[in-house]
């Protein structure tokens, strides 16, 4: 664990958090500023890397767990209509968080749909 790491405090209790699943290895828990109608934080509960640009196949095991609960986390919330897992890397791409883990976003109605990812806006 890093002393200073929000997420490690989130994992051990020490930050309170909505948790909504966890795993042995992984917890599930809501995004303190949501960008989407659900949006749910999956991280591994150890620091085991900061982004995912440090992963190497040794977290095969850990990164199954992580969308495995990923998956079971968009059943219970009900986002059968579609819903997307995202990872931050770097300030560019807007990660402020320096530990390992993946927005789960959905709850879009079918009409209006999810916004567009930065790089499909064109130019
Ligand atoms: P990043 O910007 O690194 O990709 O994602 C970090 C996310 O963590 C942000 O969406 C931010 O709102 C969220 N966040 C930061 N601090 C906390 C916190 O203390 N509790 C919760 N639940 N979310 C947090
Ligand atoms: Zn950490």
């Amino acid at each position: 664990m890093s002393s200073d790491c929000i997420f490690c405090a989130v994992a051990v209790g020490r930050i309170p958090a909505d948790v909504v699943a966890e795993s042995s290895k992984v917890l599930a828990f809501r995004d303190i500023n949501p960008a989407a109608p659900t949006h749910v934080l999956i991280i591994p509960k150890r620091h085991i890397v900061d982004s995912v640009a440090d992963l190497t196949s040794d977290h095969a095991e850990i990164l199954g767990e992580m969308f495995e609960l990923a998956a079971d986390v968009a059943r219970v919330e009900d986002l059968d209509e579609g819903w997307r897992l995202v990872s931050n890397v770097g300030p560019a791409a807007g990660q402020t968080v320096h530990h390992l883990h993946f927005h789960l976003l959905g709850g879009w109605s079918t009409d209006t749909g999810a916004p567009r990812l930065p790089d499909e806006r064109g130019g």
